[in-house]
């Protein structure tokens, strides 16, 4: 049996996964057999990685930690996992095309997809002045006009952001009044380079390269009308891909896979979650590579204990046939040391553990 198997090739799965492989756990990552590299593949220039002071194209960066992560020995499958078994101590993953694969532990890095509006060019133009997130390029858009779609208190705060770089932010909105908290809509009212287009839907993008323009259909008159914009921002939630494990592990409110604290432990032992499906908040590349390597000592920590308990069976096992060979019956020193180290082994700490394992 495998040590460790992670699903996801995003960030946080990949650096699980050169983690995992530095560590000697030889992990096989389970890739998906469409969006291999996650998120990052749709996007063109990243300026906020840290490490790459003229930024880097996304699918480069992602293409760079796969190879990181192969260098080591982590082995990849193009597949995606469609069902799960992880009731017991072996971890149970099916693939597509039938493949059943165990491991003792396994780290959970399905990401989460950003909701699309689904209009006419969206996807050609995603990532040429469509976005998902005005932290990662928001400062692409400096003192140019751009839209924030959508009514929430994510969509307030993307126009808040997005206005200390913008000349100017046009919230558009399919009603005539907010979802957003009142402080939240408040601040946004205040912003002299906020304004609101009411009863609003975007039904298509235009633009050659990149997007120059989009169409609105009045929700009220059903007439269309043309905006020129230089940038659009979807701000209408995002669904973690935790399809898989309903019922299996436990979720937060926000839909989330609930993690104890700081760790990436799950409800269940031996199963670990990294990244985006995680993180109802900040959902960034390097957050989520940082909880990739939070899965992986994790992982690490959990396989050690397991060793360190398994080795404490065996010394209770061969302990009375030591005492019968030797016939030391009167030998309580040497007892009680083994005694003692096996209360030392199934005390380790976690952290301890994964220390002693690197
Ligand atoms: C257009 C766009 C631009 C962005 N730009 C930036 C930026 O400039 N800077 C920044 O920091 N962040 C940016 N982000 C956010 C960043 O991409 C995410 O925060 C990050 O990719 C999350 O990493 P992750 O590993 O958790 O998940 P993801 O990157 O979403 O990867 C998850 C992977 O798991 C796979 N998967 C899912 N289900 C299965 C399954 N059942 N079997 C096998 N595989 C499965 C998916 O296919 C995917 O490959 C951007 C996001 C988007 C959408």
């Amino acid at each position: 049996m495998r040590d460790v198997i992670i699903i996801g090739s995003g960030p946080a799965g990949f650096t699980a996964a050169i983690y995992a492989a530095r560590a000697n756990l030889k992990p096989l990552l389970i890739a998906s057999s469409v969006e291999v590299g996650g998120e990052l593949m749709q996007t063109t220039e990243v300026e906020n990685f840290p490490g790459f002071p003229e930024g880097i194209m996304g699918p480069d960066l992602m293409d760079r930690m796969q190879k990181q992560a192969e260098k080591f020995g982590t082995e990849v499958v193009y597949d995606d996992v469609t069902a799960l078994d992880i009731t017991g101590e072996a971890k149970r993953v099916t693939t597509g095309e039938g493949q059943t694969f165990e491991a003792r532990s396994l780290i959970y890095a399905t990401g989460s997809a950003y909701r699309k509006l689904g209009c006419d060019r969206e996807t050609e133009l995603s990532g040429r002045g469509i976005s998902w997130c005005a932290t990662c390029d928001g400062a692409f858009f400096r003192n140019r006009h751009v839209a924030v779609v959508g009514g929430g208190d994510s969509a307030m705060e993307e126009a808040t952001f997005l206005s200390r770089f913008a000349s100017k932010v046009t919230v558009i909105h399919r009603r005539d009044a907010l979802r957003a908290s009142a402080a939240m809509v408040e601040r946004a009212e205040n912003d002299p380079k906020i304004d609101f287009r009411w009863n609003s839907t975007v039904v298509g993008f235009e633009g050659d390269q990149k997007v120059t323009g989009m169409i609105l259909r009045d929700t009220v008159t059903g007439a269309d009308s043309q905006m020129p914009i230089d940038g659009v921002f979807e701000a209408i939630g995002s669904d973690p891909r935790t399809h898989l494990v309903h019922g299996l592990l436990d979720l937060t409110e926000a839909g989330t896979i609930a993690v104890d604290g700081r760790s990436s432990r799950t409800s269940v032992p031996g199963v670990f979650a990294a990244g985006d499906v995680i993180d109802p908040i900040y959902k960034q590349a390097a957050t989520a590579a940082g909880s990739g390597v939070v899965a992986a000592l994790d992982a690490q920590a959990y396989l050690a204990e397991l060793d360190d308990a398994a080795t404490a069976q065996i010394g209770e096992a061969d302990q009375p046939d030591e005492i019968e060979r030797t016939g030391e019956v009167g030998n309580s020193q040497d007892a009680g040391d083994v005694e003692t180290a096996n209360a030392t082994a199934t005390q380790l700490d976690p952290a301890d553990a994964a220390a002693a394992h690197v």
